[in-house]
C-alpha cells in the first residue's frame, strides 16, 4: 500500500537526546542511530548506548557520536556549493531532480562530507542509499537512479551548470533551430 508516497529522500538530522531514555547527549557522546520505515516514511531514531541493547534491531542502524551543532555561520551569504545545492534540491521535493541529488550525494561522499551508511531496496524496487553527514551526523536517504553511464553525464554536466559552471559542450546545443522556423 502507498509505495508511491514513499519518502525516498530527506534530512534526518540527529535528536540532541536519546528517544528512549530522553537523556541529552554530551557533545561526542557514542549512540546508535536506527533508520526505520513507518508509514511511507523513514525514521530516524537515536539511542544512547545503554537503551540500544534494548531498542531491538532497525532496517538500518549504524553507530555515530554527537556533535553539538555549531552555531549558524557567517557564512550564510556563501555561494552555492554542492552541499548547499543538494540540500535545496532535497528540501523541494521534486521527483525531476532525483538524478542531480544522487549525483550531488556521489560527489559529496567522494569529498569525504558525506559517508555511505547503508543501501537498502524499498518496496518499489528502488535502491536507496542512506549517507550520514560527517560533521552534522545528520542522515540522508538518497534514491540510487542506477543511471547508465551515457545518462550519467548528461546529469553531472547539469549539476555542474547548476553550480555556476559552464557546459563543456556549450554551443553545440545552442544551433538547434526552435519551433517551425525554416
Ligand atoms: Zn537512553
Amino acid at each position: 500500500m502507498g509505495r508511491e508516497n514513499v519518502e525516498n529522500w530527506s534530512v534526518r538530522k540527529c535528536s540532541d537526546a536519546c528517544c528512549a531514555c530522553g537523556k541529552a547527549f554530551a557533545d561526542q557522546e557514542g549512540l546508535y542511530s536506527k533508520l526505520s520505515f513507518n508509514e511511507g516514511e523513514y525514521m530516524r531514531q537515536d539511542f544512547c548506548l545503554s537503551c540500544w541493547d534494548k531498542a531491538g534491531p532497525g532496517l538500518s542502524s549504524w553507530k555515530t557520536i554527537f556533535i553539538v551543532p555549531p552555531p549558524p555561520a557567517e557564512e550564510a551569504v556563501k555561494k552555492e556549493n554542492a552541499e548547499s545545492l543538494l540540500r535545496r534540491l532535497i528540501a523541494k521535493e521534486d521527483e525531476a531532480d532525483l538524478n542531480a541529488v544522487f549525483i550531488l550525494a556521489v560527489m559529496l561522499e567522494r569529498k569525504k562530507i558525506l559517508v555511505e551508511r547503508d543501501v537498502q531496496t524499498a518496496e518499489d524496487g528502488r535502491k536507496l542509499r542512506v549517507y550520514e553527514h560527517r560533521k552534522t551526523n545528520e542522515s540522508l536517504v538518497v534514491v540510487d537512479p542506477e543511471l547508465k553511464l551515457t545518462e550519467l553525464e548528461q546529469v553531472q554536466e547539469a549539476v555542474v551548470v547548476l553550480l555556476g559552471g559552464k557546459p563543456r559542450n556549450d554551443g553545440a546545443a545552442q544551433d538547434v533551430p526552435v519551433g517551425d522556423q525554416p
